[in-house]
């Protein structure tokens, strides 16, 4: 018997732009106004950077480490409320969590920072579905959502693999790894979006667990 249904947050729940604005836009704005640059010049220079750090370091996730390897002088809380009006959950995110709290414990599984999770769910006001919020890089120190990720969400959730549901809308962490791990996975399908191969050798299993939006979700489980 399934007791929990672990949603991913960004591009599952709510749409992706806040952190994006946050990344590319707030920070080499800063940037520019703090060294004699364009906004382009300071956006091209700051990704370069990110990209020496790379995502597989918590370092490329920790928003006070940039701000200050930038010498930038505004806060991350602050920094991240200019761009709260860029938080919009999906249509259908209230009605789904609506009807499915009737029958399941609800909780997100994201990989944001806490930080950026907060804001989210705050602007968005949607805590009140769920009974716990776990972020992987702030909570567990994981850079990606791997089986040790669910192994430890199982443990925190005193639960096994077989009594959650996991949905998300990344193809490896929320939806290849979760399954193999042995729980029921829902992949979020958007339009133009590639399935990588690992993925399409079982077809059959795939379109069983694909979704084209959370609504469809209620079909399912
Ligand atoms: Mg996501």
């Amino acid at each position: 018997m399934k007791k929990i249904v672990s949603f991913d947050l960004d591009g599952t729940l709510v749409n992706g732009v806040f952190g994006d604005m946050v990344w590319n836009v707030g920070i080499p704005e800063e940037y520019a106004k703090r060294y004699p640059l364009s906004f382009d010049e300071a956006k091209q220079f700051i990704i370069s950077e990110y990209n020496t750090i790379g995502d597989e370091n918590i370092l490329w996730y920790t928003i006070d480490y940039w701000l200050k390897r930038f010498d930038i002088p505004v806060s991350s809380d602050m920094l991240l409320e200019r761009y709260v009006d860029y938080i919009e959950l999906f249509p259908d995110t209230e009605e789904v969590l609506g009807r499915l709290k009737e029958r399941f414990t609800l909780i997100i599984a994201s990989n944001a920072a806490r930080i950026f999770v907060e804001k989210e769910i705050l602007h968005t006001g949607i805590a009140r579905y769920f009974t716990h919020i776990i972020s992987a890089t702030t909570d567990y120190n994981l850079v990606k959502k791997q089986e040790t990720f669910y192994q430890r969400l199982c443990k925190t959730l005193d639960i096994q693999p077989h009594q959650i549901i996991h949905i998300g809308d990344h193809p490896i962490y929320d939806f290849y790894v979760p399954s193999r791990f042995g729980i029921e996975s829902y992949f979020i399908m958007s339009d133009g979006k590639d399935i990588p191969p690992i993925l399409s050798s079982n077809q059959e299993f795939l379109e069983r667990h694909t979704i084209r939006n959370l609504k469809e979700l209620l079909t399912k489980i």
